[in-house]
C-alpha cells in the first residue's frame, strides 16, 4: 500500500472523487496528497480533503511556472493559508520558474520575481510549520535549495525531481526528499537517480493528470500510477516490493506528518 504524494485532484478527470479513490485503492494506493497551484485549485484540494478526510490531504500552493499569476493572485493564496493552515498538510506546489523561462528575454527578471514570491511563501511555511512540496526542476533546483536553507525549512520534497547528480546529493544530504514519477519505468535519467538516492529520501507521485509514455501510453493518468512507481523502485533497489512500499509510505507520513491509517 502506498501514498501518491503529488496529484492534481482538481482536474476534471477526477470530478468523481469516490470513483478516483476506489480505482486508486484497487492499485494499492490508499492515500493522495492533493496539491494546488492557485487559489482556485487550492479550493478544490481543500474540498477533496474535506470530502475524503481519511485518504486525501491538501496542500495549498502557487505554481511558479504559471506566469499568468499576479501578485494579487499570490495575496489570495496567502489569505487562504492564513485561514486554512491548520487543515492542510503542506505548502505546495511552490518553487521557482523554469519551463516558462525558456526563450524569454526577461528570464532573469522572472526568476528574480519567482524567488521573491517563493521567499514570501516560505516565510508562511515557516510560520505555520508546514512542509513544502517544491517545483524546482533542472536549473531551478539549486536556487530552491538555497531558499529552503535561508528560511530554515527542515521538511521539503523536490517533486518530480530532475537535477544534476551533485545537486541531488546536496539536497538529500540536507535531509530533503526527492520524488519520483512514472517516468522512472522508462527513463534512464530517473532510474540512475533512484539507484543513487537512499530509499529513506525517496517519495513516489503520479503528478496526475500528467500523461506518461512507455507502458503508460494511452492509459488514463491518476493516483493509481504511484504503486507502479514504487514497484519499479523496488526492482531498482533489488528489494521486496512490499518492504519498499511500506518504507515509501512511512517517508510520506513522516514528511507530511500524517497519521498512519
Ligand atoms: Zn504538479
Amino acid at each position: 500500500m502506498i501514498i501518491d504524494t503529488h496529484c492534481h485532484l482538481d482536474d476534471p478527470a477526477f470530478a468523481d472523487l469516490r470513483e478516483t479513490l476506489r480505482t486508486a485503492l484497487t492499485h494499492d494506493v490508499w492515500g493522495v496528497i492533493a496539491v494546488g497551484c492557485d487559489a482556485e485549485t487550492n479550493a478544490h484540494a481543500l474540498a477533496a480533503a474535506g470530502a475524503a478526510p481519511k485518504s486525501v490531504w491538501a496542500c495549498l500552493g502557487f505554481h511558479p511556472d504559471w506566469t499568468q499569476l499576479t501578485d494579487e493572485d499570490l495575496d489570495l493564496v496567502a489569505a487562504q493559508l492564513a485561514v486554512h493552515h491548520s487543515r492542510i498538510v503542506g505548502l505546495g506546489e511552490v518553487g521557482l520558474p523554469w519551463y516558462s523561462l525558456e526563450g524569454r528575454a526577461d528570464a532573469a527578471t522572472l526568476m528574480a520575481r519567482g524567488r521573491a514570491r517563493l521567499d514570501r511563501l516560505l516565510r508562511l511555511a515557516s510560520r505555520w510549520d508546514l512542509p513544502v512540496a517544491l517545483h524546482a526542476p533542472h536549473g531551478a533546483a539549486v536556487g530552491a535549495l538555497e531558499a529552503l536553507k535561508a528560511h530554515g525549512i527542515e521538511r521539503a520534497v523536490f517533486h518530480w525531481h530532475k537535477a544534476p547528480p551533485e545537486v541531488t546529493r546536496t539536497i538529500v544530504e540536507a535531509g530533503y526528499y526527492v520524488s519520483v514519477t512514472p517516468e522512472v519505468v522508462y527513463r534512464e535519467r530517473d532510474r540512475e537517480m533512484v539507484a543513487r538516492v537512499p530509499l529513506d529520501s525517496l517519495l513516489v507521485e503520479s503528478d496526475a493528470p500528467w500523461k506518461y509514455g512507455g507502458e503508460f501510453e494511452g492509459l488514463p493518468s491518476g493516483p493509481w500510477f504511484a504503486s507502479r512507481v514504487a514497484e519499479e523502485i523496488a526492482k531498482l533497489k533489488q528489494m521486496p516490493a512490499d518492504d519498499v512500499m511500506h518504507h515509501l509510505s512511512t517517508n510520506a507520513c513522516r514528511l507530511f506528518d500524517l497519521v498512519w491509517a
